[in-house]
């Protein structure tokens, strides 16, 4: 089996599996991060965009003050310069009276337009009959008024009007006489209602509020009317015209805008609650992080459900591995049965064959000799006879045990012929080395004094026929039969020359 034969792509590069873990936490990890990153980011922008929302709005409604107290204002003008050119004789009064009531049905937001001499007594108004039964020097503009040769408008704080009881913010300006001193005062009532049918519109959330105020912290005009003080004109920096920022209110943050009218000492505040603004956000924050936990954890089920099976198939694998390892060496251990004599060790008959054949071969292309020595125990029948076939075993044991000191080069072999007769194979070994190495052999056996009650020696010995050859042309298979054939007759010449000795084979065997 090759060695990378389905071999795992995890076992191949082993970093794999703790880097590919390091990603699903890295992925998961950048995924919130990026979610978080783009809620803040949105977040920022719903302010940004509220905020500049509301800084058009407050200048928005700035302008419309604007506007409406111009108005109002030119037509003041216009009554004063009649009063003061024309004077306020009675019979002036029924053509100044029209010009009133015209200028009222004109403009929707002017609820009235009064006169008023320098002793409070009405001169004449929009209503068409004098009402000789208010006395108006109480008024806080009569008395300003008065009090002030300053020829500017006046705006004053709202009040409920006298003959409709509609709230009004009352704006005034000083009649003056020939010498300049105070000759009475001319109002243009403009509805507080006028401007809240406009904030009525606009959209400021449930907690929001829009304000028209004086400089000095009086409100004119707020919707909602109920709303909480929040914060005062009076308080805001005085030198600038607009801006905004935001206020911790009570628990509650909220977001102002204010716009300050250019002719007029009044300002506009817009007030926004943060949670309002925000409030489509947190919706849309809220899915955003359930989508991406939801991401996450199917990115993570997903990613370690993978690195199981990749570990699994890592486990099967090594399994595999083992099982093969273990068939491998089985299969060496049953060669190794297949050539080896299972009693002795030695290689068994089959090896030796096929080895003898091997090293004819080589010793023929070497042009080497090859040497066999053919042993046989002396006496063995006698021997089993007498220490029983158990004791015959053991006792070939030992014999194979000084056989395979005979071995000494990597072509030799000594093997287990059959019975209790052994081979020897001595490569690039002629017949006298042969002899040599039987003989220590033979000699060895005997110094060992293995007892042997049948041999007339008292000891085992054993005979040993020697034949050596150089291999020529003959085939591999001939050669071989000569070799044993030539050593198996040396071996009969020792046994008949009275064995424990080691004949070389000669021809005329
Ligand atoms: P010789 O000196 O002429 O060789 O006499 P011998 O008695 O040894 O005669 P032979 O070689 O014919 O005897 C072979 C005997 O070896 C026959 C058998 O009882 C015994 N034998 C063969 N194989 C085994 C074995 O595996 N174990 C044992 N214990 N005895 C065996
Ligand atoms: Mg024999
Ligand atoms: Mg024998």
């Amino acid at each position: 089996m090759p060695d990378n034969f389905a071999v795992p792509l995890l076992h191949r590069k082993p970093m794999l599996l703790p880097l590919t873990k390091a990603f699903v936490v890295l992925a998961s990890f950048s995924l919130l991060v990026s979610v978080i990153w783009l809620i803040w980011d949105a977040r920022q922008t719903r302010l940004d965009e509220a905020r500049s929302a509301s800084e058009n709005l407050a200048a928005a409604l700035a302008q419309h003050a604007e506007d409406t107290l111009k108005a109002a204002d030119t037509v003041l003008l216009g009554l004063a310069e009649r009063l003061e050119v024309d004077g306020q004789e009675p019979n002036r009064m029924p053509r100044l009276q029209r010009f009133m009531q015209q200028r009222v049905q004109e403009l929707p937001d002017l609820q009235s337009l009064l006169a008023f001499d320098r002793e409070g007594n009405w001169l004449t108004s929009s209503y068409g009959a004098r009402m000789q039964d208010h006395d108006n020097t109480d008024r806080g503009y009569f008395k300003w008024h008065r009090e002030h040769e300053d020829s500017h408008v006046y705006i004053s704080p709202p009040l409920p009007g006298r003959s409709s009881g509609e709230w009004v913010i009352p704006v005034t300006r000083r009649l003056n006489d020939n010498e300049g001193r105070f000759n009475g005062v001319v109002v243009a009532s403009v509805r507080v209602n006028y401007f809240q049918q406009v904030y009525q519109t606009l959209d400021i959330k449930y907690h929001g509020f829009i304000s028209l105020s004086l400089n000095d912290g009086t409100v004119l005009v707020r919707q909602p009317p109920s709303a909480d003080n929040g914060l005062l004109s009076n308080t805001l920096p005085s030198q600038q015209n607009s801006g905004s920022f935001r206020l911790m209110e009570n628990g509650r943050k909220r977001m102002y805008s204010y716009r300050r009218l250019e002719r007029y000492p009044l300002v506009v505040i817009t007030a926004l609650t943060q949670d309002e603004v925000l409030a489509n956000w947190r919706t849309e924050a809220a899915m955003q992080i359930v989508v991406v936990v939801i991401l996450i954890v199917l990115l993570n089920l997903f990613g370690f459900y993978l690195l199981h099976l990749i570990k699994g198939e890592l486990e099967t694998h090594r399994a595999l591995q083992q099982a093969r390892d273990h068939l491998a060496e089985q299969r060496l251990q049953l060669e190794k049965l297949a050539l080896e004599d299972e009693l002795t060790g030695l290689a068994n008959r089959r090896h030796f064959m096929a080895h003898l054949n091997e090293e004819l071969r080589r010793a023929r292309r070497a042009r080497q000799p090859l040497a066999l020595l053919m042993l046989d125990v002396d006496l063995f029948k006698q021997y089993n006879d007498l220490y029983g076939h158990s004791g015959g075993d053991q006792c070939l044991r030992q014999v194979a045990k000084v056989l395979r000191m005979g071995q000494n080069r990597p072509g030799d072999l000594a093997a287990r012929y059959g019975g209790e007769e052994f081979c020897l194979l001595l490569s690039a070994t002629d017949s006298s080395g042969a002899a040599r190495v039987a003989e220590k052999i033979r000699q060895t056996l005997e110094q060992r004094a293995i007892s042997h009650g049948a041999s007339p020696l008292g000891i085992l010995t054993i005979s040993i026929g020697v034949h050596a050859l150089y291999p020529q042309k003959d085939t591999a298979q001939e050669a071989g039969e000569t070799l044993l054939q030539c050593a198996d007759a040396a071996l009969y010449q020792a046994k008949a020359g009275g064995r424990n000795r080691v004949v070389v084979y000669r021809d005329e065997y």
